[in-house]
């Protein structure tokens, strides 16, 4: 293990030297973690070699638009031997997953490729750009700066992965090095109106009867400075609600004027809280809110995933940030 990060060349030759590899991504997968694995793992394919797509939890069905997603697969009991495992967009190593990291176990070499400032660096090698909006974009720096080949599968991943991650090229991290990426991207082929209408507007209904319910439980505290809401695990069985119906609608929160944080509180399956963090104000930094409590992630997006019940959880994560506030 190395905290120093490798040479692009390096990885090249990682490429280059082996044969069998398995591209992964964290649990309850977002745009990113998918489009990455797609991304690096359909370039890989297109060098001639053997590709398996790992993620924990499958393929999400609002991702299921992407070319090729079809090959992301939840690891196999019965994995197969690779050479070479790479991790993608997953802050630590645990959110791979137990069943992937299982299948994973025998590989000859871990790689690392992710953008989140806590990750551990926990390959044998890795590549952890913390300035990158998205892995995505790493991904795509990888493949031209190797002169890789880039399939059109592999593009409207990428851009899928860096669009969901800026929230739609919108966020601070978002540089002329990202536009300039996306500009690429259209020079070779990408539609547009047509990926950005897949991605943006083609939820199921039951999304937003869930925004509904959550916008009943919605309270402002800290004079309008913390804004937050909750789902509870029922909801989950009474809407019929998928992991992915939730993404991205803290940012209906984050919105509201004045607020500085806002957080959602998820109640999962095995009663564990699922947190989700957002800051507008870079002197409130949730990835170390989210650190007290095992969790990471960026300094302005940051989750974790932590012990019941919904009540003490709440009380204290909310205290936690009443105290930066
Ligand atoms: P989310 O709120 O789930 O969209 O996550 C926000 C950011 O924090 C993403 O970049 C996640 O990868 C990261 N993140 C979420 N949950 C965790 C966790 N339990 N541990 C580390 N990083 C996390
Ligand atoms: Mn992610
Ligand atoms: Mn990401």
């Amino acid at each position: 293990m190395s905290n120093e990060n490798v040479s692009i060349e390096a990885l090249g030759e990682i490429f280059r030297q082996h044969q069998t590899f398995a591209v992964m991504s964290h649990m309850r997968p977002d745009g990113d973690a998918i489009g990455s694995q797609l991304g690096l793992g359909l370039a890989l394919e297109a060098m001639g070699k053997t590709v398996f797509y790992w993620n924990e939890d499958g393929l999400p069905e609002n991702l299921e638009f992407l070319p090729c997603s079809e090959k992301i697969a939840q690891p196999p009991a019965e994995a197969p031997v690779i050479d070479v495992a790479i991790a993608l967009d997953t802050a630590t190593k645990v959110r791979l997953g137990e069943n992937n990291l299982a299948a994973a176990a025998k590989a000859s070499l871990w790689v690392n490729i992710d953008h989140h400032i806590s990750n551990p660096r926990y390959g044998d090698v890795n590549y952890v750009d913390a300035t990158s909006p998205a892995t995505g974009q790493i991904v795509y720096d990888i493949i031209t700066a190797l002169g890789m080949p880039l399939p059109d599968g592999a593009r409207d991943a990428i851009y899928v992965a860096v669009s969901t991650d800026t929230g739609s090229f919108q966020y601070d991290s978002t540089t002329a090095r990202t536009y300039r990426m996306a500009a690429d991207l259209v020079d070779r082929g990408l539609a547009v109106g047509e990926i950005n209408a897949k991605t943006y507007d083609s939820h199921p209904f039951r999304r937003i009867e869930l925004m509904r319910a959550l916008l009943n439980t919605l309270e402002l505290t800290c004079e309008g400075k913390l804004a937050h809401w909750q789902m509870l695990d029922q909801w989950r069985i009474d809407m019929d609600l998928k992991p992915e119906d939730s993404e991205g609608l803290i940012d209906m929160i984050r919105a509201i004027r004045g607020v500085q944080v806002a957080v959602f509180f998820e109640e999962l399956p095995d009663g564990k809280i699922r947190v989700s963090m957002r800051s507008k104000d870079r002197s409130v930094n949730v990835c170390d809110i989210a650190a007290e409590f095992g969790g990471g992630g960026h300094a302005l997006a940051a989750g974790i995933r932590m012990a019941g019940p919904m009540a003490s959880a709440k009380e204290l994560v909310l205290q936690a940030i009443q105290r930066v506030l």
